[in-house]
């Protein structure tokens, strides 16, 4: 059984104001993700899931068809908990690390850009290391690098749930404000720790 109060907000909800508001932030993490959590441990009750920690939970049922339905929960439930982690006031500053990665920090910046304009519909865009290499890439929906053996180091959320009341059809300032304002780049430096 997995509980909300085991995924408590790592900021306070009028951090973030004015680029992600309080109501945004509150009814996100305990609306959003509490609704995830609570539909994974209907689906899981009494199945072979029922004891597994989340990670396993995702990497078992993205091989599993009959368990579409708990990844999607499972995985959506992953990717919160590691946005929220992402979140906090941020400078802008990118590290030198990934300055030094993609040419710039400025190439970073563009490139976390294009592919988040490029998202049509429901997704998110991460910054995942392969084992090899840094790279942007976008999931769909529910999908998480988890699923596809990649280290996720940064997050953000495209879901419309995410910014509509603060930003409504505006997705790229969103995304402009969270590159700039809104990351805890000490969560996602302790993510490149390899
Ligand atoms: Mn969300």
């Amino acid at each position: 059984m997995f509980n909300l109060n085991d995924f408590p907000l790592p900021f306070r909800d009028t951090d973030l104001v004015p680029y992600m508001s309080a109501d945004t932030v509150r009814i996100h993490h305990d609306k959003h993700l509490g609704t995830y959590i609570a539909n994974l441990n209907k689906m899981i009750a009494g199945t072979k899931y029922a004891n597994m920690d989340l990670r396993e939970i995702i990497v078992n049922a993205t091989n599993d068809s009959n368990a579409q339905k708990i990844f999607n929960n499972a995985a959506q439930v992953f990717n919160h908990e590691f946005f929220f982690n992402c979140l906090g006031r941020g400078n802008g500053d990118v590290p030198d690390i990934l300055s030094d990665a993609f040419g710039g920090a400025d190439k970073f910046i563009e490139q976390f850009k294009s592919v988040a304009a490029d998202v049509f519909g429901s997704g998110w865009v991460w910054l995942i290391h392969d084992g090899k290499n840094f790279q942007i890439v976008a999931t769909k929906n529910a999908d998480t690098p988890i699923a596809h053996k990649q280290k996720p180091i940064l997050t953000l959320d495209l879901w419309e749930h995410a910014y509509y009341l603060d930003w409504q059809n505006r997705r790229g300032e969103y995304v402009d404000a969270f590159l700039q304002f809104m990351i805890d780049w000490k969560f996602v430096l302790s993510n490149m720790e390899f």
